[in-house]
């Protein structure tokens, strides 16, 4: 009797060889393969300009390779339907360099927006984003975005970020601004998003931030994986 070899649970995102140009001659990744699976908490390393955010662009199919496979939950974002993009972004979690809150409501209003975007009543999406505040630990909820400090708009995005209760988090850059203690702080919460089975992959340049025990590393360097 052969015994079938255990297959373990499909990764989330597959990169197969992935080539991304931007127009004719600026090569900003070069055959870049890696897969991550559910629950992992990923550090996309590099310096600045080494192919990080193009990476996260594509994963929120926001750009599709040149050549190669960028693979989502299964799916090839090259083959995605225009229709279906919206419901794919909505299930992940964006946090991009710029924290974007609007500064003309609450941050409680802030964090309801995207839970409300996807139909939910108020009533439940308030009580989805007093959730995800918690998580965070933010409780200025009845600020104005503009009274937080760097960390704690760092906090309030992410709280955004996780009201829909996604299963993939991409964060660019969340400590660029922030002091060393800060920046430890908003590491350690992505840490617990991924403990508690969120995929977590963030881009960061920074070579002085403290690597959580849990991350994985993925080094780039002018677009190409550092082994
Ligand atoms: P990182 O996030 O590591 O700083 P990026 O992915 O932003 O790197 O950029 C990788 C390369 O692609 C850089 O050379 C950058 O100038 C180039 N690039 C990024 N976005 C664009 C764009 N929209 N148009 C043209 N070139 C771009």
């Amino acid at each position: 009797m052969s015994v079938a070899p255990i297959e373990g649970p499909a990764p989330l995102v597959v990169f197969d060889h992935v080539t991304k140009r931007y127009g004719a001659f600026r090569l900003a990744l070069s055959e870049v393969s890696f897969s991550i699976g559910r629950s992992e908490l990923v550090l996309l390393a590099g310096p600045s300009g080494a192919g990080k955010s193009t990476v996260l662009r594509l994963i929120a199919a926001l750009e599709v390779p040149s050549s190669g496979r960028v693979v989502v939950a299964g799916e090839d974002i090259a083959r995605l339907r225009p229709r279906t993009l919206p419901f794919l972004r909505r299930s992940m979690g964006i946090v991009l360099q710029d924290p974007m809150l609007l500064d003309d409501r609450s941050v409680l209003d802030n964090v309801m927006l995207p839970a409300l975007a996807s139909g939910l009543p108020a009533p439940q999406a308030e009580e989805r984003a007093r959730t995800a505040l918690a998580r965070v630990g933010l409780d200025a909820l009845a600020a104005r975005p503009q009274e937080l400090s760097g960390g704690e708009q760092q906090r309030a995005a992410l709280a955004r970020a996780i009201v829909n209760r996604p299963a993939l988090v991409l964060v660019d850059e969340p400590t660029a601004h922030l002091d060393a203690a800060s920046a430890a702080g908003i590491l350690q919460l992505l840490e617990q998003f991924a403990v508690a089975g969120v995929t977590v992959i963030v881009a960061s340049h920074g070579e002085s931030i403290v690597v959580p025990a849990r991350a994985r590393t993925i080094r780039l360097d002018n677009g190409r994986l550092v082994e």
